[in-house]
C-alpha cells in the first residue's frame, strides 16, 4: 500500500488524475488544494511515495507549494499549464522528477504511470559501470532522483562480481571505454555468462555520432538500447524507465509461463527442462532421487465438497510441499500430482525426508470454507540413482508411486535403478 499525493486546484484535472490513477483498492491518492493544506500533510508520519504537483495554487502562485514538496524530499512530477521551457530547466534544476504541460490531455496517462513508476522504482536496482567519476555522479543523481537504487561499477571485472553476488539486478548501463575488458566485451561476457539472466542493458559512450558502427556493435553484444554521449539526462531517464517496464514485464511473463496459477508451484514444463539440465550434468558424478507424489483419492473430495474445495486442498498440500522442501527443485506435474528432484542424498535419507512429509500432510486439517474440515494422504514414490537418464528416474519413481497405491496408499515407497 502506498500513498500518492495530487497538488492541485482544478477540479476537472482532479476527476481526471482520480479516474486514471484508478487505485485498485491497493493505493491512495490524496488530493491537496493549497498550500496550507499540503502543509498538515506533510506532518504526517506516512510516507508519501509520490507527488503530483501543480506549480499554481491560490494561495502559492510561484510553485512555493511545490518548492515544500521538493524540500521534503518527495519524488515530484510538476504538472503545470505553462509551456515556458527556461522554467521547466529551472524546475527539472531544482529536482523535479518531471515537468508535464497539462494543456495536451494525453499527457495524463503519462503523468500517473510515472507516479507509479516512482514508486515502483524504489525496488529497482540500476548498475552503472562507468569509469569517469563526473559521468557517474550525474547519471546516479538522475537516477536517485527518479529513486532508482544505485550500485556502481568502475570497471567491467568489478561489474561482473556484483552481478555474480546480486541476482537482483535487471538493469545497467555499460560505458564502452573502461579500463580493462570494454563495454562490448562486458556485455558479450555477461549474455554468456548469465544467459537465461533478465537483464536489460543500456550502452552509452562518447565516441562521435558520425561513427554509427559502435552502436550497432553495442546491439549485436546483447544491448537492448544506446545512447550517445553527452546525452540529455531526461532522455537518459526516459529510455531507462522504458527499459525497467519491459523487463518487469518479461520477468512478469517468464514466471507466469514456468508457475502454475493454483498453487504457485512449478509446472511441469519447467520441472522437465530443470530436471533434464541438472540430470545431465551430474551424470555419474552425482546421486540424485526423482519423487513422485499423488494425493490418495482425491475424487472423492471434488465429488463430496466440490471442485473450489478441492483446489484449496491443492493449494494446502503445495503449502506444505513447499515449506517442507523448498528450495529443491518442486513442482505441480499434473492435476493432483507432485515431483520433487532431490541431488545428492542417500535412498536412506530422501526416504526420512519424504516420511516425514507424508506425515505432514496427513495431519492438516484443511478449511475448504464451507464448514468442513478435511484430511488427505498422499502417495509417494521415489528412485534414486547415480547415472539414469530422465526418463528412466522418472518412469521408476511412477513405478514406486503406483506401488505405493497398490499397498494401500499413505506412504513412501523407494526404488532404485
Ligand atoms: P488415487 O488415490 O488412485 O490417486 O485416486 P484419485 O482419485 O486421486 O485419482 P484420479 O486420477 O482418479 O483423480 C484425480 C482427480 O483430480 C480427477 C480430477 O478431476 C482432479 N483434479 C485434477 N486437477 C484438479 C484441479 O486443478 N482442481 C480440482 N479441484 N481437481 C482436480
Ligand atoms: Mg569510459
Ligand atoms: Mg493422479
Ligand atoms: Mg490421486
Amino acid at each position: 500500500m502506498a500513498k500518492f499525493l495530487l497538488v492541485e486546484n482544478d477540479p476537472l484535472v482532479i476527476r481526471i488524475i482520480r479516474h486514471l490513477f484508478n487505485p485498485e483498492g491497493v493505493d491512495t491518492l490524496t488530493v491537496v488544494n493549497s498550500r496550507e493544506q499540503l502543509k498538515s500533510e506533510l506532518q504526517q508520519d506516512e510516507p508519501v511515495a509520490a507527488a503530483l504537483a501543480d506549480i499554481h495554487l491560490p494561495d502559492a502562485l510561484n510553485g512555493e507549494a511545490t518548492k515544500d514538496l521538493l524540500t521534503a524530499g518527495i519524488a515530484t512530477v510538476i504538472l503545470t499549464g505553462s509551456e515556458d521551457t527556461s522554467a521547466r530547466d529551472q524546475w527539472l534544476r531544482e529536482g523535479a522528477v518531471d515537468y508535464i504541460n497539462k494543456e495536451g490531455r494525453y499527457w495524463y496517462p503519462y503523468a500517473t504511470r510515472l507516479l507509479k513508476q516512482l514508486q515502483l522504482n524504489q525496488k529497482r536496482k540500476i548498475l552503472i559501470v562507468e569509469d569517469s567519476l563526473v559521468e557517474m555522479e550525474s547519471m546516479a543523481a538522475v537516477l536517485e532522483l527518479n529513486r532508482y537504487s544505485v550500485i556502481k561499477a568502475e570497471s567491467s571485472e568489478q561489474a561482473l562480481d556484483i552481478l555474480q553476488r546480486d541476482p537482483d539486478i535487471r538493469l545497467m548501463t555499460v560505458d564502452h571505454q573502461l579500463p580493462g575488458m570494454n563495454g562490448l566485451e562486458l556485455i558479450q561476457t555477461i549474455r554468456y555468462k548469465f544467459p537465461d539472466r533478465p537483464m536489460s542493458i543500456i550502452g552509452v559512450s562518447a565516441v562521435p555520432r558520425s561513427s554509427a558502427q559502435l552502436s550497432m556493435d553495442f546491439i549485436r553484444s546483447g544491448a537492448d538500447d544506446f545512447l550517445h554521449k553527452p546525452f540529455n539526462l531526461q532522455e537518459f531517464i526516459y529510455r531507462i524507465n522504458n527499459n525497467a517496464q519491459m523487463i518487469d514485464a518479461y520477468v512478469q511473463l517468464k514466471n507466469q509461463a514456468e508457475q502454475d496459477f493454483l498453487t504457485g508451484l512449478y509446472n511441469r514444463r519447467y520441472f522437465m527442462h530443470q530436471a533434464e539440465e541438472l540430470i545431465n550434468k551430474t551424470r555419474s558424478q552425482m546421486r540424485k532421487t526423482m519423487v513422485s507424489m499423488d494425493i490418495d483419492h482425491f475424487k472423492k473430495v471434488n465429488d463430496h465438497f466440490g471442485h473450489h474445495a478441492g483446489d484449496l486442498v491443492l493449494q494446502a498440500v503445495a503449502r506444505t510441499m513447499h515449506e517442507e522442501l523448498a528450495p529443491l527443485l518442486l513442482a505441480r506435474t499434473g492435476g493432483e500430482e507432485f515431483s520433487v528432484l532431490i541431488p545428492a542424498h542417500s535412498a536412506a535419507e530422501v526416504q526420512a525426508l519424504m516420511e516425514n512429509l507424508r506425515q505432514r500432510i496427513a495431519a492438516l486439517k484443511i478449511d475448504v470454507e464451507d464448514g468442513d474440515i478435511l484430511s488427505v494422504t498422499i502417495s509417494i514414490g521415489a528412485c534414486t540413482s547415480m547415472d539414469q537418464d530422465l526418463n528412466t528416474l522418472w518412469n521408476t519413481a511412477d513405478e514406486a508411486l503406483y506401488s505405493a497405491k497398490l499397498n494401500g496408499r499413505n506412504q513412501v515407497v523407494s526404488l532404485s535403478a
